[in-house]
């Protein structure tokens, strides 16, 4: 029997990795993981309410054959075309699948940065090294040094996510076309942006585009992501996640929201568009109370300020969450005035943005 404890038993790099912990508690008004603020679209919660005992004890479809094809409709594709779909627990899992198919150990994985949080940690449980190479100066893709990495994966987040801000078509064709590996473009935010990068799957059967229903949709809790590319990279990227990924529920849940009814893809419609106005009137209100607000594609605001911590304590005491940020790369000069410091705020319904608004004009009249 080995004298090792569970924790010397693990892999050093599993030991270092730190659990996911946004500081999320329970709050009146949560705008700090850019979920769907109205709630989640009445299709999906009839098929919970109505599903039938057999999507509880029989397996779900392997590979969600069913899904794929609704997707498939829904991104604009043809069904006759090359590309394929492969869905997943969430499109983490996508990000996850697509780094294990490709990334082998101690290859490297080139992104924008600052980007998605997990893009690290996924690549360091997959024995990738990261390599952050920091945003233009106006938060542009600098896709001549992000290509001359050569890298196994580029990532590229549009909208990015924490800094809303949405890459250019020449920046993304430009690494699309000559990065050395395979290129994963999330597109978490895609339904509030002002264009796609979806129809670029077409033409290189390198690039794997990552989506979600946890963001628009309204759907986070189900757990259900979803890549587009070619046959070839959708083909291995579903061999590395692996069967039985989405449960049932979440399958037929999806599958009712992709409806074109009033109470599936009108209702996702109607709140993207409200989403759109809101956070224009947010950035606004946000500027009238002295704040500098990053450009946004996406349903949430990036705030620059020193005092990110000190207001999120402030709102949270006021019940208010949102998300601080620490340690964004200083070599961006909005990022230096505000030490490396920012607020991340999610845009949902108006009376929502209204208590933010009041909440954040009485902390600043009380300093
Ligand atoms: N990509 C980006 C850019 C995100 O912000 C998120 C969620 N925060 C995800 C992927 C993962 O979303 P999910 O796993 O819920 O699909």
């Amino acid at each position: 029997m080995s004298a090792l404890s569970v924790h010397q038993l693990a892999r050093a790099d599993v030991r270092a990795l730190p659990l996911y912990s946004p500081d999320g508690i329970p709050g009146i008004v949560d705008l700090s993981d850019n979920t769907n603020l109205w709630g989640a679209p009445p299709a999906a919660l009839r098929v919970l309410r109505d599903a039938p005992a057999s999507a509880l004890s029989r397996y779900p479809s392997l590979y969600s054959a069913e899904l794929r094809a609704a997707i498939v409709r829904y991104v604009g594709l043809e069904p006759a075309s090359a590309i394929d779909v492969v869905t997943g627990c969430g499109s983490d899992d996508i990000l996850d699948s697509t780094m294990r198919a490709f990334g082998g150990q101690g290859e490297r994985i080139a992104f924008s940065a600052p980007t998605f949080s997990m893009i690290p940690t996924l690549a360091g449980l997959n024995g990738l090294e990261s390599v952050g190479i920091p945003f233009t100066r106006d938060f542009g893709i600098d896709a001549e040094r992000l290509v001359d990495c050569g890298a196994k994966i580029t990532y590229l987040c549009t909208p990015n996510n924490p800094t809303a801000t949405a890459a250019s078509r020449k920046a993304v064709e430009h690494v699309v076309t000559h990065a050395p590996g395979i290129v994963l473009l999330d597109e978490a935010y895609a339904e509030f942006a002002p264009e796609t990068f979806v129809d670029l799957v077409g033409g290189n059967d390198r690039l794997i585009v990552a989506r979600t229903f946890s963001k628009a949709f309204g759907l986070a809790g189900l757990r259900v992501g979803y890549g587009i590319g070619s046959y070839a990279i959708t083909d291995l990227v579903a061999r590395a996640r692996g069967p039985y990924k989405v449960n049932s529920i979440a399958e037929r849940a999806v599958l009712a929201t992709l409806d074109a009814t009033r109470d599936g893809l009108d209702w996702v419609r109607e709140k993207v568009t409200l989403a759109i106005a809101h956070r224009a009137r947010l950035a606004d209100a946000l500027a009238g109370l002295g704040f500098l607000v990053l450009p946004t594609a996406a349903n949430f605001v990036l705030v620059p300020t020193r005092q990110a911590a000190e207001l999120c304590g402030s709102l949270r005491a006021r019940g208010v969450l949102v998300r601080a940020l620490a340690d964004l790369p200083r070599s961006l000069s909005v990022f230096e005035e505000s030490e490396g410091r920012a607020l991340r705020i999610g845009v949902g319904p108006w009376e929502m943005m209204q208590t933010l608004i009041d909440a954040l004009a009485d902390v600043l009249s009380c300093e």
